[in-house]
Order: structure tokens, then C-alpha cells, then sequence
């Protein structure tokens, strides 16, 4: 069978890594990358071999820095099956019209509008939703953060709320333009958050409210959850479920901070450090008063990477099962 042929528009933070995980996998394979600037992302993608690509009026600048460039955007998609759109939040959506002129499918990131595609994804919550379909947004970090746990304890429970404090990291670690370096921002002020909405894009019958706070930090996000469920359950029950999904990685072990997490990344030797699963103290899981609450850790920069690869799957149908997506998808990684 012949691979499914990827291309990545934006090459930074999400492109570099769902790029290589593309790589990682037997069924697709990536046929071309975009870049903007001749910098040290291009350079690493020309030592693994992807074919460069450019906005037509940056394709001069990238040849002058040393990048030979294999043509335009405009030809990378001519020549995919399917691109991933990973161009910062807003970006995303003046490129759908490129898209639809090409005739390929389109997957953008969590900072498009839902209206974008039509179709919100987590994969362990509404793969099925993504078969076939032309366009999909993969959930942002935190949403695919909180769907991971929300989704398994809606099936095998029923949740009748969900109260979540979302504990934001300020930037990511190679970002030297944001903040604060020095103080804790209420963000929004004015409440709820839009991360509770976001996972209603998902799980339209999810009651859930959230409000965030941006931390002087970069490594990553903190989830303080609390959940109503319908049936009585214990804290070992909670425990049992969670041990079973794919993507929740209990940490314990003299772990107490998102630190030691990404250290343990390190050590694992994945690759950049990252962290893919949820990171759940399971000695914080309590029923308290009949109500659940547990902190997860949440690697920003890399949860979302194995389910642009299980949207990909989706959308091409080169899997009907999303269980057997995930599996397939994991193994890949090394998840
Ligand atoms: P980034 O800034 O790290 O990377 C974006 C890349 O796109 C850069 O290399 C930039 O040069 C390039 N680019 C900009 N304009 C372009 C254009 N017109 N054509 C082609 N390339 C262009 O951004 P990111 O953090 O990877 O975010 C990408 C998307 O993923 C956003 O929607 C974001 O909300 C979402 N997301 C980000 C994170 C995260 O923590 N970084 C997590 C989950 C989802």
C-alpha cells in the first residue's frame, strides 16, 4: 500500500514534531515542509531530509541563507494528499482557501476558530467524528489535556460537571518574546476561560467551566481538576480506569513538580525530552464529599503531536477503529 503523502505548512514548535512523528509512522509519509526563515529549524529539517518549502516571497531569503528551497507552498500542496497546518493561531485560517484550490484535506492546530473545519479532534473522545472528513481542527494542548480524562470518565461513569483551574505555562521554552518572567496573570480576567467551550466543541454535552492563570514558567501546564460524576465511585476505581487509557502516564516516584517530569522525559530519551501522556499524580486522584479532584501535568508542546497523526488516519480512513489508530500511533512513537 502506498503511503499517504503529508505535507506541513509551518515548521516551529507543533510542525517540527508532528512532521517527524509522521515519519515515525508506515502508513504516510512526508512529502515537504514550509518554512519562513532560513534559521536553525531549516537547518535541522534539511539534515533529516525533508524536501523545504516557502511562501513564493520568502523563497529568495531562504535561498540567500543557505536553505535550498524545493519551490512554494502553493507547489508543496499541489503535491500532498493532505496538509497539517501548524502556522501560529489566526494564520491557519487565510491558507483554507490555498487548500480548497489544491483539492487536499486539511488538518489546523487549536488556535483556529472551530468554524475552520467544521470538526473539533481528540482521538480518544470523537475519532469517529474525523472519518472521511476533508477538514479538522486538532484541539489545543489544554483541550486535548482535558478531553483525555473527561472522555473515559463520561463513558464509564457519566459526568454530570466539571470545575477546571488551569494553571497556563507562560511561553514555550525556545520563546523569548512572551511573558511574565515575574508575576502570576489572571488570563482571562474575565471569566470563564474558553478552554471549558473548547472541550464542548468535542463533547457538546459536557457541563464544564474553567478559568486559567498564566505562571512565569515554560515547561508546562498544570490542570487542578475537580468532577461531579453520576454513579458513586471510588478513588481506586478512578485510579483503574485511568491505568487503562493510552495516553495517561501516572507519575509519582519522588515526582512533585512539572520539573521533575520533563526531566524524566529526558532520561526516558524521548526525543526533545517530550512528554506525550497526560501526567497524572495518581496519590492526588481523591473522592472527596462524593466529588473527584487529581492534578495533571500537561506538556504543551508535544500532547497534540499523536493525534494530528490519528486525525491524518481519520481523515484518509486508513483506520476505521480509533482504539486501533492510537495503538498503531503509539507503538510508532513510542508512547
Ligand atoms: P510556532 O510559532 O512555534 O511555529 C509556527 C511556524 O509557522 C513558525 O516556524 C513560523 O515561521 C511559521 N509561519 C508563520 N507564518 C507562516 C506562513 N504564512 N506560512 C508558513 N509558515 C508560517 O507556533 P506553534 O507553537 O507551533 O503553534 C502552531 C499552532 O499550534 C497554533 O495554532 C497554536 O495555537 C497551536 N498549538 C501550539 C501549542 C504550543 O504550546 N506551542 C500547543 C498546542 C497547539
Amino acid at each position: 500500500m502506498s503511503k499517504v503523502k503529508v505535507a506541513i505548512n509551518g515548521y516551529g514548535t507543533i510542525g517540527k514534531r508532528v512532521a517527524d512523528a509522521v515519519s515515525q509512522q508506515d502508513d504516510m509519509e512526508i512529502i515537504g515542509i514550509s518554512k519562513t526563515r532560513p534559521n536553525y529549524e531549516a537547518w535541522v529539517a534539511v539534515d533529516r531530509g525533508y524536501a523545504i518549502y516557502a511562501p513564493a516571497e520568502k523563497i529568495d531569503a531562504m535561498n540567500k541563507g543557505g536553505i535550498t528551497v524545493a519551490g512554494s507552498v502553493e507547489d508543496m500542496v499541489g503535491s500532498a494528499e493532505i496538509v497539517v497546518d501548524c502556522t501560529p493561531g489566526g494564520i491557519g485560517e487565510k491558507n483554507k482557501a490555498l487548500y480548497e484550490k489544491a483539492g487536499i484535506k486539511a488538518i489546523w492546530q487549536g488556535g483556529e476558530e472551530h468554524e475552520l473545519a467544521g470538526c473539533s479532534f481528540n482521538a480518544s473522545s470523537n475519532y469517529e467524528e474525523a472519518l472521511g472528513r476533508d477538514f479538522v481542527r486538532v484541539v489545543s494542548c489544554n483541550t486535548t489535556g482535558l478531553c483525555r480524562v473527561i472522555s473515559p470518565l463520561d463513558r464509564e461513569f457519566g459526568v454530570k460537571k466539571v470545575r477546571a483551574t488551569l494553571m497556563r505555562r507562560a511561553a514555550d521554552p525556545g520563546d523569548i518574546k512572551k511573558g511574565p518572567i515575574n508575576a502570576i496573570v489572571p488570563n482571562p480576567i474575565k471569566l470563564p476561560s474558553h478552554h471549558g467551550p473548547d472541550v464542548k466543541t468535542v463533547m457538546p454535552h459536557i457541563d464544564i467551566v474553567s478559568i486559567a492563570v498564566k505562571l512565569p514558567t515554560t515547561l508546562m501546564h498544570l490542570h487542578a481538576l475537580n468532577a461531579e460524576l453520576d454513579k458513586d465511585c471510588s478513588a481506586e476505581d478512578v485510579k483503574d480506569l485511568f491505568a487503562k487509557q493510552p495516553r495517561i502516564r501516572f507519575v509519582g516516584q519522588g515526582i512533585s513538580s512539572t520539573a521533575e517530569i520533563m526531566e524524566l522525559g529526558k532520561d526516558m530519551r524521548r526525543p526533545r525530552g517530550d512528554m506525550w501522556e497526560n501526567c497524572i499524580w495518581d496519590e492526588s486522584i481523591t473522592i472527596y464529599e462524593g466529588e473527584l479532584y487529581f492534578f495533571q501535568g500537561i506538556h504543551q508542546e508535544s500532547d497534540v503531536i499523536p493525534e494530528n497523526i490519528d486525525a491524518i488516519r481519520a481523515m484518509m480512513e486508513l483506520e476505521s477503529d480509533g482504539a486501533r489508530s492510537i495503538a498503531k500511533t503509539n507503538k510508532a512513537m513510542g508512547i
